[in-house]
């Protein structure tokens, strides 16, 4: 059952957040200044400035006997005026005029009359002094108010950039800080992964004794693409590959190419591979490629930064003679979107699928991250795998560690099978919420709903047996959950394995209703597992009666988050959905009529989940077991003859 009012409290201090946070500080004070600067020298201008006026009024002041002294600075001139109250002024603004009295000072541009002056001046009782204007004040002047401010913006903004990573000036690869003399990893260090190994294992005998091929004129493949989801060790692989020749290993993530400025990631790419080539033979290693290499199309508007950067990336690929022994590693998780000029023979020209791990692969890496750990032995890491199926390898590492951390809580020398299922749940539904206490109402309700998802499961021979139940809040946001374990892997699922599924999805609303005549938020999480699932064996699987084998859907990324593409019209898809909701109304009848059929079962049952919050499989079978010979006892209670 899930929590629909689950928030996401992620309260942890974000490195990101504060280095923002740093740099819009930055950039206000960088503002911050240029402002002042601007404003003091607008004030001083201002405290400087005189009043101009024109040549004329200069001249009619001239006459009148109002001037003393000029002083001649190329073709401007300061005036002093001679009145002790000084003169009166007037500027006309616009349409108004203004009156500046007692005026002792002003300027007035000789521009083409600069002759006439000493004519006018001739005989008057002023004083003419000549200047001339010095070109290194002027010079300073400009420097300080413009060039100043300028400066010291740019040293602002430079390292602004460089807390990014790209500073103006430095804006030169960092191939070097990213290289690994030894990674430390072996191919043993990889669990699960045979076929990707084997794969790799040609290229490591390569790097070990190029010689040994080159002689019969066997080429290195430049490239090796490692694809598959997120955290199934394709990072550790190529380093495993690494360390396995023996060779300096390089990585960079494709995202650390891409900056802000055009070029910048062509020249790490540069930088990079003039490193790798020095160090030949190494392995270079670009995680996530997908952020470099998109394919290249007008359609997303076109990222010139990012196609650079790809463009550098081919050209370098194709620049270096295989002979250098120069092995570029790429991971991707979204392998359909990259450029077709990357995939060609000649480039990576290999395809290494690194998939999730099967029940045998999720046992050796449980294995060899044991191997760190101390386990006592109750630990059967089969039952563990079982329990785990469509989990990676660094869940797995996870659970590993969770179970370490879980076996000092509890004050164990060694992990236990015990801790080791408590981190499978710590890491698949989140840590108990012990604070978070639901009503005595919100209990029954939650106790029924998770009974239901069981009881069906018990009543059907196609489902998969319960393993755990529990109404302990989780941390990430289920409110009880029914832990459910195959016997074994399953590659395939039947037809009514799959609707049984569907009906045990539906199993926990169907016990709401039939037991509180009304309905809870509970059961979106179910709603929508039961829907995808309707939709896949429709759409997909060729499983429903109407549509029989016409595929509709088809899947856009495998590793991601597997969403789909309906490949048929809008008539079809109204169709499609009208099947949707048949079939999940069919599958919730059936489960309500299992139910009800059952009720003194869900009733005993659930009357001790409310209690004990938590019970095992083997006693929810010993229960619904005993429930059932009780009933029929009931029904058909046996007759005692007497002779
Ligand atoms: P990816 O690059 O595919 O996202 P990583 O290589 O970074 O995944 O794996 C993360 C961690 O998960 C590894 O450091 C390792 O501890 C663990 N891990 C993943 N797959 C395996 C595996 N096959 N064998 C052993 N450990 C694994």
């Amino acid at each position: 059952m899930e929590n629909n009012n689950l928030k996401n409290n992620n309260e942890k201090p974000d490195n990101n957040k504060n280095n923002k946070k740093l740099n819009i500080i930055i950039l206000i004070t960088v503002l911050v200044m240029f402002l002042m600067l601007i404003s003091i020298t607008a004030m001083q201008e201002l405290a400087n400035s005189k009043i101009q006026i024109t040549y004329d009024e200069f001249v009619e002041f001239v006459n009148d006997g109002s001037v003393s002294e000029v002083t001649l600075s190329g073709s401007v001139a300061d005036i002093k005026f001679g009145p002790e109250d000084g003169v009166t002024l007037t500027k006309k603004v616009g349409e108004t005029e203004i009156e500046f009295r007692n005026q002792k000072e002003a300027t007035v541009n000789l521009v083409g009359n600069e002759n006439a002056l000493l004519e006018l001046l001739q005989g008057k009782d002023i004083r003419l002094e000549k200047v001339t204007p010095s070109a290194l004040g002027s010079i300073l002047s400009s420097i300080l108010s413009i060039v100043l401010p300028l400066v010291i913006f740019i040293i602002f903004l430079n390292m602004v950039m460089k807390r990014q990573g790209s500073g103006l000036m430095g804006m030169k690869g960092k191939a070097k800080s990213y290289v690994q003399k030894d990674t430390g990893v072996c191919f043993d260090d990889v669990a699960g992964e045979d076929e990707a190994k084997e794969s790799l294992q040609e290229i490591v005998e390569f790097l070990h004794n190029p010689e040994r091929f080159s002689r019969i004129g066997a080429k290195l493949p430049k490239g090796a693409l490692l694809v598959g989801p997120p955290g199934t060790g394709k990072t550790l692989l190529a380093k495993a590959v690494a360390g396995e020749a023996k060779v300096p290993f390089f990585s960079l993530s494709g995202s650390e190419f891409v900056e802000m400025f055009v070029g910048v990631g062509a020249s790490r790419v540069r930088e990079l591979f003039d490193e790798a080539k020095k160090q030949a033979p190494c392995i270079v290693f670009i995680d996530e490629i997908d952020a470099i290499g998109r394919t290249r199309d007008s359609r997303s508007g076109g990222n010139d930064e990012r196609e650079q950067t790809l463009n550098q990336l081919l050209a370098e690929m194709d620049g270096f003679d295989s002979s250098k022994a120069i092995l570029i590693l790429a991971a991707t998780n979204r392998p359909e979107i990259l450029d077709p000029a990357l995939l060609r023979p000649g480039r990576f020209d290999r395809r290494v699928v690194v998939d999730r791990p099967d029940l045998k692969g999720r046992e050796a890496i449980l294995k060899v991250h044991a191997e760190k750990v101390l386990i006592d032995e109750t630990v059967d890491f089969k039952e563990i795998a079982l329990a785990t199926s469509g989990v990676t390898g660094s869940d797995l590492a996870n659970m590993i560690n969770e179970a370490a951390i879980l076996a000092v809580k509890y004050g164990r020398n060694a992990v236990s099978q015990k801790d080791l299922f408590e981190a499978v749940e710590v890491v698949l539904v989140g840590k108990e919420k012990k604070d978070r206490i639901l009503s005595k109402e919100e209990r029954e309700i939650v106790s029924y709903h998770e009974v239901g998802h069981a009881l069906i499961s018990a009543l059907d021979k196609d489902a998969e047996p319960v393993q755990k139940i529990t109404i302990i809040p989780r941390t990430l946001g289920a409110l009880g959950y029914v832990m459910q374990v195959p016997e074994e892997e399953k590659y395939l699922n039947t037809r009514s394995e799959l609707n049984s599924m569907l009906v045990g999805y539906l199993g926990g609303r169907a016990a709401e209703e039939i037991v509180f005549g009304n309905v809870t938020t509970g059961a979106a999480n179910d709603i929508e597992k039961a829907t995808k699932l309707c939709r896949a064996m429709i759409t997909q699987y060729g499983m429903s009666e109407k549509f029989g084998l016409m595929g509709l859907e088809s899947r856009e990324n495998e590793y991601l988050d597997r969403r789909t593409m309906m490949m048929c019209g809008d008539e079809t898809a109204s169709e499609v959905d009208r099947e949707v909701m048949k079939m999940l109304h069919e599958a919730y009848e059936k489960a309500k009529s299992m139910l009800t059929e059952n009720r003194d079962v869900l009733d005993k049952i659930a009357r001790f989940l409310i209690e004990k919050e938590t019970i095992t499989g083997k006693e929810f079978m010993d229960l619904f077991h005993n429930a059932i010979a009780e009933r029929e006892q009931e029904t058909c209670p046996s007759v005692s003859t007497m002779n």
